[in-house]
Parts: structure tokens; sequence; C-alpha cells
């Protein structure tokens, strides 16, 4: 008895799954408000399943109508917000929202007339009617948070388990449900006297359920997907890695704005953020040293062994400065073969020595084709000691990078007064 009602349940879940994912698999064939107007309708049976209807399973006494439906619909969103994004799965959401709130409204109102009497006898159930209005208003509700709860948690997953989207699902699905059970749960105890025992009961059935759906989900991300895009294109590790909306527009957001020979950001990125970079280090009550570099006599090395290697050349200096600055320092390529470095919370002398040491390990690794040591000039300025703003700061670096040439190159000029040192 209990292992058909478990049969009946996986049942229910796998054809749930199966069309609704179909639905939206070929959402731009069939339009997206098929899978829209699909996951809607369903929300009545949910909530009236939820509220009247319970079965017997082998961990317990469980209402399809919560287990095998919401979860499938939350699971579902998430879905959505993988494959759309989140303006799209606003949508339905907001739907049901406005959709309960009229059901309700409608009940309140219609209640007013005087119905004629029907031949069979059965009467409009307005009590039933609004009590199920009410339901699934605060069903709708927590749907809302839910909703915002697993797309965030989905994307904060992605952190630390980017190519693991199966875990990632299932984690999502785990957590984000145990608050709704609390939820939900709650409110059937309080208004329609579900006993407090039909908690744990219905908290396992969700769990398995979304066992179920992440079972489905894998097989659908990693055979159906993935068929339909050639193998070539796209290889199996690329299924693991898909990323959602957000993750594209900030792997692009940070893919611009850099220099394609070099990878650093570009000048149109220090425009942007250098000045940002040293207004919040002074709010904060620290300094924000400028280091500002150009390599020496860089013609000739174009002239000696032509534009190509002067490139790999440029390419080697950026690969030093990137291992030798700090995670909060950014480098920018200000011109042909002249770098900025922005370091926050660097005060004058801290910037000395981390130009000293950008300029003694390009000095000792960076050769061109022959063998000759490359080296770079430095000029070192530093915020509030030489302005407030990144424009001054800059330009009294760009002074001490000319002094630095003048005085014989390969070396680092700061604020005078504070030593050169050589
Ligand atoms: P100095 O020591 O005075 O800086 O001498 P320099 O020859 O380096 O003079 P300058 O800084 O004025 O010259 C910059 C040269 O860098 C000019 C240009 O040929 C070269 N350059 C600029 N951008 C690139 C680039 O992207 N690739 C290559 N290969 N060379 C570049
Ligand atoms: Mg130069
Ligand atoms: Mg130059």
């Amino acid at each position: 008895m209990e292992a058909f009602n478990l049969l009946l349940f996986a049942i229910a879940a796998v054809g749930y799954f199966t069309l609704m994912v179909t639905l939206l698999h070929f959402r731009q064939r069939l339009g997206l408000g098929m899978f829209l107007t699909a996951l809607g309708v369903m929300h009545f049976m949910e909530t009236y399943l939820a509220a009247v209807f319970y079965v017997a399973l082998p961990f317990g006494i469980a209402s399809p109508g919560s287990s095998v439906f919401f979860t499938g619909k939350l699971m579902m969103i998430l879905m959505l917000y993988r494959q759309e994004d989140a303006a799209t799965v606003r949508q339905p959401i907001y739907g049901l929202f406005v959709g309960n709130i009229l059901t309700v409204a409608v009940a309140w109102l219609l209640q007013l007339h005087t119905p004629i009497e029907l031949p069979r006898g059965d009467g409009a159930n307005f009590d039933f009617l609004k009590e199920m209005g009410w339901l699934m208003v605060w069903g709708t509700t927590l749907l809302y948070l839910d909703s915002i709860g697993i797309i965030l948690l989905y994307e904060r997953l992605g952190r630390f388990l980017k190519h693991w989207i199966i875990v990632r699902f299932m984690i999502c699905g785990f957590v984000i449900l145990t608050f709704d059970q609390i939820g939900f749960f709650g409110a059937l105890h309080y208004f329609l006297e579900i006993p407090a025992s039909a908690f744990w009961d219905g908290w396992k059935a969700k769990m398995f359920a979304v066992c179920i759906y992440a079972l489905l989900f894998a097989v659908y991300e990693v055979w159906i997907r993935r068929e339909g895009i050639p193998a070539s294109v796209r290889p199996i590790s690329d299924v693991f890695s898909d990323l959602t909306f957000r993750e594209r527009y900030n792997d692009l957001l940070d893919r611009t704005g850099r220099d394609v020979l070099t990878g650093v950001y570009d000048r149109a990125r220090m425009e942007m953020e250098a000045p940002v970079m040293v207004r919040e280090a002074l709010r904060q009550g620290h300094s924000a040293t400028v280091i500002i570099l150009d390599a020496d006599h860089f013609k000739e090395v174009n002239d000696r062994f032509g534009h190509l290697q002067g490139d790999e050349v440029l390419k080697a200096i950026t690969l030093r400065l990137g291992s030798i600055l700090r995670s909060a320092d950014r480098v920018f390529r200000f011109g042909g073969e002249e770098f900025v470095a922005v370091c926050p919370a660097t005060d004058h002398a801290e910037g000395m020595g981390l130009a000293e040491r950008l300029r003694w390990t390009i000095a000792n690794s960076v050769k061109t084709p022959d063998g000759e040591p490359v080296t770079i000039s430095i000029g070192v300025a530093t915020a509030d000691t030489d302005g407030v703003s990144f424009t001054t700061v800059l330009s009294a670096a760009d002074q001490r990078l000319y002094q630095a040439k003048k005085s014989g190159r390969n070396c680092v000029v700061g604020k005078p007064g504070l030593e050169k040192i050589d």
C-alpha cells in the first residue's frame, strides 16, 4: 500500500518534470507563455491538495500537492532562471501573486449575488474559495521569498561549486524547501488543524521529491541539453560549468575593458575605476599610492627584434606586475609600454617598496630575445600627500617618471625629501 503510493508519487514527479521541462526546453518554438501558463494553472491544485489530500508513504504521511507539485514548481523556477534571467522569473511569481489576490477579491464580491437555484442543488462554496484564496496568497508570498532565496543561494554556491551544478541544484532544493515547509506548514497547522506530526513527514516527502528532481535535472543537463548542441562546439565539461545569466554578465563585464595584448585593464577602465579607488581609500582614512612605469629604450627592442618580439616582452612585463602586486591593487595599461598601478591602503613608503620590487624583478627576469635585461623606470606618488584626486596624484607620479628617465633609467623616483631608491 505504502509502496504503491510511493510508486504513484514517483510517477507524478517524473511526469510533472518531463512535461514541464519539455515546455521549457522548446520555449523558443512554443513560446514561453505555454510553460508559464502550465506552471500557473497547477498552483490551485497544489494548494488544494496540500489542504485536503494526504497519503501514506513509507516515510510518513504527506500530500503530493506540496511535495511533488510545489517542490516541482520551485525547481522549475530555478531552471527557468538558469536558462533565462531574473526579469523573466519575476513574471510568473508576480503573476501568481496578483492572480491569487484577485481570487480572494472575486470570492468576496461574488458572494454578494443572489444566485438562482440549480436543478442539482449544490451552490458555490465561497467559504472554501476564500480559504483556498488566502492559502494561495500565503503560498505565493512564500513562493516569492523561496524564489529569491533559491536564486541567491544558487548564485552564492556558484562561487564554491561552479562546476557542480547538480549538487548546487540539490542543495538549493534542500535548503529552500526546508524553509518553505516551516512557513507553509505553519499556516496549514494554524488554519486547517493539520496535525504537527505531519510536519516531518511532509519535510521528508519534499526532500525525497528534491532528490528525484535533481536526478532528472542531471539526466536533462547531461543528455538532453547537450544533445541539441554539436559536441565539437561544446565539450561535456562545459555542461557542468553552464553559467547563469548573471554569471555570464559578470564574466563579460570582467572581460570588457581589458587590453587584448596584455590582459590588464585598459585606459578607459582606469579612468572609470582609479578615481573611485583613490576616493574610497581616502574616505576610509587610508592613503592610496599610484605607480607609473615605462619600459626603458623600448623603441630599440622593437627596432632590433621587431614588433612581435616587442609584444612578447610587454607580456612578460605585465606577468611580473601581476605576480608582485596584491589582490586589491589594479594594473592598467596607460599607453604603449606604460602601465599604471593603483594600490589602495598603501602609504608612500610601502608604495616605494612595492615599486622597487617591481623594478628589481623585471630587471632580473625579463630579457630581450638575445638575453639582454629589460628595465623599467618608475614614478611613485601618493594620495593624500601628493593631492587628493587621482588625476593630481597621477600627474605627480608622471613627473617623477620623467625624472627617473633623466637620472639614467632603471630606477624609482618618489616624493622629494624621501630619498630616491636606485
Ligand atoms: P625611454 O626609455 O625614454 O622610455 O625610451 P623608449 O624607447 O621606451 O621611448 P618611449 O617610451 O617614448 O617609446 C615607446 C615605444 O614603445 C614606441 C613604440 O614603438 C613602442 N610600443 C608602444 N606600444 C607598443 C606595443 O603594443 N607593442 C610593441 N611591440 N611596441 C610598442
Ligand atoms: Mg619607454
Ligand atoms: Mg613610453
